[in-house]
């Protein structure tokens, strides 16, 4: 245990892509006893001419290494899970950043609660979770969210965010804009229930159910055909390297997509909010996409979402494919596709 450093670390086992890039300082902190050591070797380092802020690593399942990281990492392995809350059905948790996304999801269902259910399978850690408020399957994290704590690594100072503080949208939140990048998530509090209230219509989930020949599903069915559905979907990372969909469901206004269907049938679009969201997945299997392959960089052939790594390639052959593809999407669609990973070492596309 402690504040562990590493100068020269080799990254590619630390991102799903797979990307063989070097850190020049990496920590890896275990407690939160070490993080005034962690902030003062930060300023150090920054006092030592380093100006960009440090980049915080999870999982790494949602990061794109374009080019060795000049700014210093900090891998975030605080551990430790514990029922804060209880009063009549619901019941608030505490995580710790590090811990691993799913495993937490199974903890919460072995503890009886309900809520994380269609979450499950998703990679990473509970601190990058309010990052991007990770969804899936008509869920997202904010529907739970209670409260977070974070660090501000150049003061050293903590405080909590509540939900309003966050701003959640989809697959955003503050933390992803600009200056936020300071804020070291250290605990995540989620609100669950001990009554189940199973949201069932998204996807193949009825159909997963249906075929496991269960008519009264529990929250852990659920969780369980959600983990069949995506083991069959997704591509594993430890077998081909990826960062789940590369880009985001773009949303246009209900005028542009009513035009855009006509012009286009078949483009898949579903109403959010004021809004319209449109697939990109189609989008970008229009234009020729799915299953292409430039030297080590590719789109899988089952998904034209997301981008692989077909062994050795560098992030800016995959960031160079993300390009090609956003400009064609933009050329026949009119629309610019947002990347959903972090894109490290070079501008965000
Ligand atoms: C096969 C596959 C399927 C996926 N499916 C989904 C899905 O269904 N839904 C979905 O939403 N996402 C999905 N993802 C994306 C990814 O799993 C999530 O975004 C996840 O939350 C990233 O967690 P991580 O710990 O790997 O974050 P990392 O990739 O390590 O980091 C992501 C961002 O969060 C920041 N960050 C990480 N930890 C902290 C912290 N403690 N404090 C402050 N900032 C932090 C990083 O600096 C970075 O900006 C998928 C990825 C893969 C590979």
């Amino acid at each position: 245990m402690g504040l562990v450093r590493q100068a020269d670390a080799p990254l590619r086992g630390l991102n799903t892509f797979g990307i063989d890039a070097r850190a020049r300082l990496l920590w890896r902190l275990e407690s939160l006893d070490d993080l005034p050591q962690l902030c003062e070797a930060l300023r150090d380092d920054a006092g030592k001419g380093q100006a960009q802020p440090p980049l915080i690593l999870g999982g790494g399942s949602n990061l794109l290494i374009a080019d060795d990281p000049q700014q210093p990492i900090v891998q975030m392995a605080l551990r430790g899970l514990r029922i804060v809350h209880e009063v009549g059905d619901a019941v608030i948790i505490e995580a710790a950043a590090g811990e691993a996304w799913d495993p937490l999801v199974r903890w919460t269902l072995s503890q009886g609660l309900a809520g994380l259910e269609n979450l499950a399978l998703i990679p990473g850690t509970v601190g990058a979770a309010p990052i991007q408020n990770i969804g899936a399957y008509g869920v997202e994290l904010r529907d739970h969210f209670e409260s977070l704590d974070a660090v501000d690594l150049g003061s050293g100072t903590g405080r909590s965010f509540d939900a309003r503080d966050c701003a959640f949208g989809y697959r955003d939140s503050v933390f992803k804009h600009a200056g936020a990048a300071r804020w070291l998530v250290t605990s995540v509090r989620l609100r669950l229930s001990r009554t189940a209230d199973l949201k069932l219509d998204y996807g193949e989930i009825r159909a997963e159910l249906a075929e496991a020949c269960i008519v009264a599903p529990t929250a852990t069915d659920v969780a369980d055909a959600v983990s069949r559905i995506r083991r069959r979907k997704l591509p594993d990372p430890a077998v081909i390297g990826n960062a789940g969909s590369f880009f985001k469901n773009p949303l246009i206004e209900a005028e542009q997509a009513t035009a855009l269907a006509t012009r286009e049938p078949g483009l898949p679009c579903w109403p959010s909010g004021d809004q319209v969201k449109v697939s990109a997945a189609w989008m970008i299997e229009r234009c020729g996409f799915k299953g292409m392959r430039v030297g080590h960089a590719g789109v899988h052939e089952r998904h034209a979402l997301v981008l692989v790594n077909h062994g050795h390639a560098g992030g800016g052959e995959i960031l160079a494919l993300a390009s090609r593809i956003r400009d064609a999407v933009a050329t026949r669609f009119g629309i610019r596709l947002e990347a959903e990973p972090v894109v490290v070492g070079a501008p965000q596309l």
